[in-house]
């Protein structure tokens, strides 16, 4: 049985509304499918029952929710819910400029372990389907049924393969589908960042720059969203600052800060123009917008003072030549 979770979108908007309601009605009526209503999956803190239900779910997932598929997929991962990105056809048009330039300026660059390399490959695939691709509930529909071909298929092979036969029975007793499960509300909207550990390197740039606490590291050193409740309402800061665009805030406005796929959009700029200044320069504008965050809660700004990436003084990365080994070796004559 595959668990479709439908997340609600975080607004009361009719038109979603109406949208959602149909794809749990007919998603209920579709074979091998349990649906799991949620409010928005974002908004569910990570100590909740709901989560903890979430978490007791078993197999492959489909996620159907109003943030984009990175972004849906990550808010899970933080909470424990982890998985391959299950390949999803049903996705937006991507402008052509756009597409893939993340993944082409990566495979330029010299290749850099990312936090998600350090993990044990994932045994279930989590389909993350963004809700705005379309208005027509049934290409949703028919998209959870191809997803639900191919996790069958998966399971055949495993059924054939390596399950016990407690494993199976429990198997052949979920073949009665139960009745649609629902997770209640706690809380309200919230704002916090989202990393994505595909992208992240843990160079720690976001930690030092962030000066409300949010950032915390686990127990091996890697980067964490500690506190999200610390961050400030509508601040997308350290999002500018992350070299590896691995930050994102689901609810921002902008694309790009908000997870779309293949757009970095705004932060989308030449390197030596974001680190060594320049016009537009995208820390500059996160520090500002840090500025104006500590002047709202009371505390002094400290524009460029604090938490600046280290790779901010160009020279310090670039070989000496034949003057500076002339002035060294003045320095070391003490005249
Ligand atoms: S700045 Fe970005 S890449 Fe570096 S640790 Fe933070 S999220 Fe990861
Ligand atoms: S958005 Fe601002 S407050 Fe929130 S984590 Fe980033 S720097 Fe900190």
């Amino acid at each position: 049985m595959l668990h479709v979770i439908v997340s609600r979108g975080q607004s009361n908007n009719p038109k979603k509304r109406a949208l959602e309601d149909q794809l749990i009605e007919q998603l209920d009526a579709m074979a091998g499918v349990r649906v799991v209503i949620t409010p928005n999956l974002y908004d569910l803190p990570m100590q909740s029952e709901g989560m903890d239900a979430l978490r007791e779910l078993e197999g492959d997932l489909v996620v159907l929710s109003w943030s984009y598929p990175r972004a849906a997929h990550w808010t899970l991962d933080r909470c424990g819910i982890r998985g391959a990105e299950g390949a999803v056809q049903l996705i937006e048009a991507v402008d052509e400029d756009d597409e893939d330039d993340w993944e082409a300026d990566l495979a330029e660059d010299t290749p850099k372990e990312r936090v998600a390399d350090q993990r044990t490959p994932a045994e279930r695939n989590i389909f993350c389907i963004h809700l705005a691709v379309s208005e027509d509930a049934a290409a949703f529909v028919d998209e959870v049924q191809r997803i639900v071909k191919e996790s069958s298929a998966h399971l055949l092979q495993w059924l054939q393969g390596e399950a016990t036969s407690e494993q199976l029975d429990r198997y052949l007793d979920d073949r009665n589908e139960p009745a649609p499960l629902t997770i209640a509300a706690t809380g309200g909207r919230r704002w916090y960042p989202v990393i994505d550990f595909s992208r992240c390197t843990n160079c720690m740039e976001c930690i030092d720059f962030c000066l409300f606490g949010v950032y915390g590291v686990d127990g091996a050193e890697t980067i964490l969203v500690e506190q999200p409740d610390n961050c400030r309402k509508g601040c997308p800061a350290c999002s500018r600052v992350c070299p590896e665009n691995a930050i994102l805030f689901p609810q921002h406005k902008s694309p790009a800060i908000a997870g779309s796929p293949g757009a970095t959009g705004g932060l989308k700029i030449d390197l030596s123009e974001l680190f060594y200044g320049g016009g537009g320069d995208a820390v500059q504008v996160a520090a500002q917008e840090r500025d104006e965050q500590l002047r709202l809660a009371g505390r002094e700004a400290v524009g460029m003072t604090i938490g600046i990436p280290r790779r901010q003084d160009p020279d310090q990365e670039r070989p000496k030549d034949d003057l500076d080994s002339l002035i060294d070796e003045l320095d070391e004559l003490d005249v």
